[in-house]
Formats: C-alpha cells, structure tokens, sequence
C-alpha cells in the first residue's frame, strides 16, 4: 500500500523546544501524524502521513464504551554519525499484533507497519533532538471507531502513530527508585489481557499507583493476582532481581507484558555468562535473600529509561533496602551496553539495530 504524504505549510508547524533539558516525556508532539482505516469488508485503507490533527470521533465511536484500544512505544535515536536508529522496531510491530489478535482487532502487514514509522520518523527528523540520552518517542496506537452500541467486536478501526521528542531518562546519573509492593490490588491475571499493551490494563494500575505515591514510592510491584505471592511486573517496566549470581524475572505467563528490554536484557546478560532464569520467584525467597544479604541488585526495565535501579521495597509494612539504596553494577553495565547499541556507538552483535537513514 501507498503512504500519501501531505506536508504541514509553515504556517501549522510548531515552535520546536529550544531547552533539550527540559523536554521531560510524553509532552511534546511533533507537525505530523500518521493515520490509516480499516474496515471490515475492505481491510486496511487509505494510509497518510499529514499534519498534526484532532481525531473526529463519535460519541458512540466503540473505543469510547468497550475498551479495544491498543498501543506501543518505542523510540528513534540520533546516532553520533548522524544516522537514525530504531531498536528492534519488528518487535513491537510484533507485540502489537498479538495484543490486537486477543481483543478482537485487526492485525496490520509488518512490512507496511515498519513503512509507516519509517516514513513519518523521516519527515520528522528534525524533532529528533540531538543531547545524549535523548530521542523521539514513538507511539502508535488502535482504536475502534464503529458508531455503534453493543459488546462486540468493531467492523471499522483507526490506526496512528504520533511522535514527540523526550529528554534523558538520568540527565543526572542513576536515582534508584523505591517500589511498593501492591498486596490489595491486582493488575491483571493470568487468561486476561495482561501480556497486552492494551488501555484497560493501565487504567486498572492508577489506583495502587496513587496510593504508593502517597507513601512515596515511584511504583508499585505487581504480584500474581491469583495467589498475592509471586512478582510480576513494576509500574509499567518488567523487572529483574540479582539473587546469588542468578538473574531472576519473572515467566511470561500471560499476565505480564513481554518487554523489548526484558528480552534485550536477558540475552545480554546471557551472553555475559550470566546465569538468568525466567521461572516464579515469591516473596518470601526474595525476603529470606535480603535478610541473608543475598539480594544484590533489582531493576525494572522498559524502553523509557532501559534499565532502572531500584533502591527500595516496602512490603508488608517494612522498607527493605536493597544494595545501600545504589545502583548495582550489572544494571549499569546493562544501561551503558544497551544504550551503546542504540545509538549506534558499538558493536550490535545481536542484530539489534535499524538503521532508517538511507
Ligand atoms: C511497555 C511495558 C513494559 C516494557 O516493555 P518494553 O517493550 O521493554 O518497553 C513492561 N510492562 C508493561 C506493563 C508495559 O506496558
């Protein structure tokens, strides 16, 4: 399929932000949107690249009642030689098929997808910034768009992809978070939706998000909603505890996301020769290790901040520090490898890399 391309005029473009320090994440967009139809009887259709816009909805668009809404984010780097990189784009073109298989969506052709971000990433190059760590934050996104009432799947969807420049996730080096063990509220569970990047999985997390802000944690630590015990996911980044010299997460059983970081991370360190399992790990194990000071390190991971450090949990009542409250030495290896490949200053053994320069 054809992309269109219409350019925004001068005179709809936007200030782009002078202060790359200032940029934070998820507030700034750039001129120009992607938009692509589906409709039941005639596939995918009519895809664009076109100035920046409101969407056109109406109030009995299904999205709206029904939930069948789904995303994905990653990002575009500016390498030093000048060059932009994805990161293992196909994956999230992946992810978002298998998330739009499960509610019901349409899926869209990989070639086609990766196009479509290729295209608009070009005619937004000039908002990828340009400061270390920073990058343009891409974010397509599904929604059902069937003006109708009623549960069932929708014969018409929108597909869209907006881009934005985001600051660096530590401009000034690693703050190790501290985390909440949430023990009342569940995200998901196993047989839901849970391994979807899907908008009901977020909304069912703000509750317990906002009462472990309250307290003061960053996050909170989800655990198997079936038996409260074993650790899923933090906030919206897997996550990964250095017990002993094991590097543990958690399976993908179907309640958690299956992270690009968290598969980037366990292959790295793998080939490290680190010993890394994905298998159930409980809470007790991991209170037993901290109080046998075998809990080395812990860290989410996710494409926002690739790795971050945790330096607290609160479970049951009690703060648990975890490596004097620092960053461990293999999450800041992870950081610096990972972050190496993604803009193109080493090596990618892995294959890693999509360069969309010509
Ligand atoms: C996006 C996300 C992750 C991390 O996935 P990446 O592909 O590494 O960015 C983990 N958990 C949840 C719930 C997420 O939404």
């Amino acid at each position: 399929m054809e992309i269109r391309i219409v350019k925004a005029s001068d005179s709809h473009r936007k200030a782009k932000p002078t202060d790359e320090s200032k940029l934070g994440f998820g507030k700034i967009f750039s001129d120009h949107i992607f938009t692509m139809k589906y409709h039941v009887d005639k596939g995918w259709y009519d895809a664009a690249v076109e100035p920046y816009h409101d969407l056109c909805l109406d109030p009995t668009a299904m999205c709206l009642h029904y939930g069948q809404e789904i995303f994905e984010g990653l990002k575009a780097y500016r390498g030093k030689d000048g060059a932009i990189y994805l990161f293992r784009p196909l994956e999230n073109v992946r992810r978002m098929n298998v998330s739009a298989e499960r509610l019901c969506m349409p899926t869209i052709d990989e070639e086609l997808y990766l196009k479509a971000i290729r295209e608009l990433v070009l005619v937004e190059q000039d908002w990828i910034p340009h400061g270390q760590g920073t990058s343009l934050y891409i974010r397509p996104t599904m929604i059902a768009t069937e003006k109708a009432l009623g549960v069932h799947p929708s014969s018409e969807y929108l597909f869209f992809i907006v881009v934005g420049p985001v600051g660096a996730y530590y401009p000034e080096g690693f703050s190790p978070t501290k985390i909440f063990v949430s023990e009342d509220y569940v995200r998901s569970v196993r047989g839901g939706i849970g391994y979807c990047k899907a908008a009901g999985n977020y909304a069912a997390s703000l509750y317990a998000s906002q009462i472990a802000m309250k307290m003061g944690y960053t996050q909170v630590l989800w655990l198997d909603a079936v038996e409260r015990k074993y650790v899923e996911e933090v906030g919206t980044s897997n996550i990964f505890f250095m017990i002993g010299d094991e590097l543990i997460t958690a399976p993908l059983s179907g309640s958690i996301l299956p992270g690009v970081t968290r598969n980037s991370v366990i292959q790295m360190a793998r080939s490290w020769g680190v010993k890394v399992s994905e298998r159930p790990l409980s809470m007790d194990e991991i209170m037993v290790a901290s109080a046998q000071g075998k809990l080395k390190e812990v860290f989410a991971s996710g494409t926002a901040a690739i790795v971050s450090p945790v330096g607290q949990i609160y479970y049951q009542g009690k703060e648990h520090l975890i490596n004097g409250g620092k960053t461990g030495e293999l999450t800041e290896r992870l950081y610096n490898e990972i972050l190496q490949i993604q803009y193109g200053e080493k090596e990618d053994p892995f294959g890693w890399r999509m360069k969309i320069t010509p």
